[in-house]
């Protein structure tokens, strides 16, 4: 098993405990519209990060980090919902040139 699908299977349990935990129905479409969720919150990290948002105090390194986290997790989910091996796909579409 490669490192990356080592992660997702992983990152897929946490989320079935989480789903179950705060009682989520995960129908097709939640993987994708909590990958859109996790994006807007990237996006607003990014914007604290490069001194672009109205709070102008505090670090917001960790906040950023934590949302690429979330988006890279999301973007596994949503990979597994949709039975993609992404690392088959990575090889193909971009590993494939070196
Ligand atoms: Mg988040």
């Amino acid at each position: 098993m490669s490192e990356l699908k080592k992660i997702q299977s992983d990152i897929a349990k946490v989320s079935n405990f989480y789903a179950q935990t705060f009682k989520i129905g995960r129908d097709k479409d939640w993987y994708i519209l909590k990958l859109q969720e996790e994006m807007g919150e990237l996006s607003k990290a990014y914007i604290n990060y490069t001194g672009r948002g109205k709070n102008k105090d505090g670090n917001f390194q960790n906040e950023l980090i934590e949302e690429l986290a979330d988006v890279f997790a999301h973007l596994l989910l949503l990979c597994d919902s949709l039975d993609v091996d992404i690392n088959k796909a990575i090889q193909e579409k971009w590993l494939r040139f070196i």
